[in-house]
C-alpha cells in the first residue's frame, strides 16, 4: 500500500547521514566509551539522597524515568550547556536540520511529545494571529473542535484539550464526515489505536484533505520501526508527534512535532519563548533541543537489524536463566504496535506457587539489586529488555529466578 516506504527512505537515510551529519559520527565508539566513562564518575546525587535506583525490565515508562541518553547526546548537551544563543533562532535551525532529515517540511523541538500535541492543537486553533495566541485557553471566536475516533480517547487527549477545545467523538466514517463543520479545527488520529477504530489513516487522512482540515497523529511510542520517521508524513498527516525520550533516547523533556509549514510556524509563535502563550508552559532549552537533534542522529544511523537481534539475545538469555524451572514458561513476542520491540513474557501456575505476577513484580523491586517490570499483570510478567544496559539481562534473569525458584519451592 505505502510502497514508497522502505527502499527509498533507506536510500535517503544513507544519502544524509553521508552528507553533512557524517561530522557527528566520526567521533566513533572509543569515544562514546570515554564519555560513559567520565559521566560514570560525576557526583552521585540520586545516591546522596537515597533515591532508590533499579534495573529497568519495564520498558519507556514516564513515572520510570523512561529511557537514558547514550553519551554522545549527553556530552552534545553538556557542549551546547557551556554558551548562550537566542533560543528562538536554535528552535528554528535545529528544525530545519530535522525537517532535512527526515525529509519532511518543518519541524520543531517540543517538550515530550505531550507539549507537541498541546502546540499542534493551539495552530489549528489560534494559527499565527498574535490576539488569539494570547487569548487561549479561551477560543471565543476561533474554530473550537477537535474531531477524533471514540477508540482513539486516551490520557494524552488532555494536552489536546489544554487549548480549550472540545473533543467531538465519532465511531463511522459517515459520522465523522457529519461531525466535520465550521468549528472543526483540527482532527486526532492516535497511532497505536488505528486497529481499534473503524476509520484507518488513508481514509482518515483523505477526510482531512477533502475538507481542508489538518490532520494530527500521535505516534509517540511507535519507534521503532525507523521507517516510522517517514511514513506519516509521507501518508499525508499535516502534523505528526512522537516522542523524543522513547525509542529516540533523546532528553525525557524533548519531543518532535513534524509536518506542514505554516501549521510548524503557527505552532512555534504558540510556544516558548513566547511568554504570552499556551505553550509557555512547555519549554525547552538549548540543551534539550541539541540533544534531541543529536539523539535522533544516532536513531537514524543506527543499525536496527543488529540492535534487534541483541533485544532478542537479552530475551533469550532470561530464558535460559528460567529454563530449569518447572511449571514456568516463557515465550518472546513482539507487540504489533506501540514499542514494537522484543519482549519476554513469563508465566507460571499462580495458585500452585500462591504468586500472582503483581506479587512477583512487588517482590523484583524489592531486591538488591532492584528490578521493574511492565506494569499491567494480566498475563504473566512482561520484561522488556530494550531500556536494559548491555549485561544487564543476566541481572533481570537471575533475580526472576530467584523469586519464582522460592515461590514455587524449587532451590534457585
Ligand atoms: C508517551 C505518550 C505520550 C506523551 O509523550 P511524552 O514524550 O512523555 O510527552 C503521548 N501520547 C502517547 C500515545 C504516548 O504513548
Amino acid at each position: 500500500m505505502f510502497g514508497w516506504l522502505s527502499r527509498d527512505r533507506r536510500a535517503f537515510m544513507r544519502l544524509a547521514v553521508g552528507g553533512p551529519l557524517a561530522g557527528a559520527f566520526a567521533a566513533g565508539p572509543s569515544s562514546a566509551a570515554k564519555q560513559a566513562k567520565r559521566l560514570r564518575s560525576a557526583r552521585d546525587v540520586l545516591g546522596e539522597l537515597g533515591v532508590r535506583t533499579f534495573v529497568n525490565a519495564a520498558g519507556t515508562y514516564t513515572r520510570l524515568t523512561a529511557s537514558k541518553m547514550p553519551p554522545e547526546v549527553l556530552s552534545a548537551m553538556q557542549g551546547a550547556s557551556t554558551r548562550y544563543v537566542d533560543l528562538g533562532e536554535l528552535h528554528e535551525k535545529a528544525g530545519d536540520r530535522i525537517a532535512q532529515l527526515l525529509d519532511c517540511e518543518a519541524a520543531l523541538v517540543t517538550a515530550g511529545c505531550a507539549s507537541a500535541l498541546t502546540l499542534a492543537t493551539a495552530a489549528c486553533v489560534a494559527g499565527d494571529n498574535v490576539e488569539r495566541i494570547k487569548r487561549l485557553p479561551d477560543t471565543a471566536g476561533m474554530k473550537d473542535e477537535v474531531v477524533m475516533q471514540k477508540a482513539h480517547r486516551n490520557a494524552y487527549d488532555h494536552a489536546v484539550r489544554n487549548c480549550g477545545v472540545r473533543l467531538v467523538e465519532v465511531e463511522t466514517l459517515r459520522e465523522m464526515e457529519a461531525a466535520i463543520g465550521e468549528r472543526t479545527a483540527m482532527m486526532f488520529f492516535l497511532n497505536h489505536a488505528e486497529r481499534a477504530g473503524r476509520i484507518g489513516h488513508e481514509e482518515f487522512v483523505g477526510v482531512g484533505k477533502a475538507h481542508g482540515i489538518p490532520t494530527l497523529n500521535d505516534a509517540a511510542a511507535d519507534l521503532p520501526p525507523a521507517d516510522n520517521l517517514f511514513r506519516f508524513t509521507k501518508m499525508g498527516y499535516d502534523l505528526v508527534a512522537f516522542s523524543g525520550g522513547k525509542g529516540l533516547l533523546g532528553p525525557q523533556s524533548a519531543g518532535l512535532l513534524l509536518g506542514r509549514r505554516d501549521l510548524i510556524e503557527a505552532a512555534r509563535l504558540n510556544n516558548s519563548p513566547h511568554s504570552d502563550s499556551v505553550g509557555r508552559t512547555n519549554k525547552v532549552n538549548k540543551e534539550e533541543i541539541v540533544g534531541m537533534l543529536v539523539a535522533l542522529e544516532l536513531f537514524i544511523e543506527r543499525d536496527h537489524e543488529q540492535v534487534w537481534k541483541e533485544w532478542t539475545r537479552r530475551c533469550k538469555r532470561i530464558e535460559q536463566a528460567l529454563a530449569s524451572l518447572s511449571g514456568v514458561s516463557t515465550e518472546i513476542f513482539v507487540p504489533e504496535i506501540a514499542n514494537a520491540v522484543p519482549h519476554l513474557r513469563v508465566r507460571w501456575d499462580y495458585r500452585r506457587a500462591a504468586l500472582v505476577p503483581e506479587q512477583a513484580a512487588a517482590r523484583l523491586r524489592d531486591r538488591d539489586p532492584g528490578v521493574e517490570v511492565r506494569p499491567g499483570y494480566e498475563d504473566g510478567l512482561v520484561i522488556a529488555v530494550w531500556m536494559m544496559e548491555p549485561g544487564e539481562e543476566r541481572v533481570v534473569g537471575r533475580q526472576v529466578r530467584g523469586v519464582l525458584a522460592e515461590a514455587i519451592g524449587a532451590s534457585s
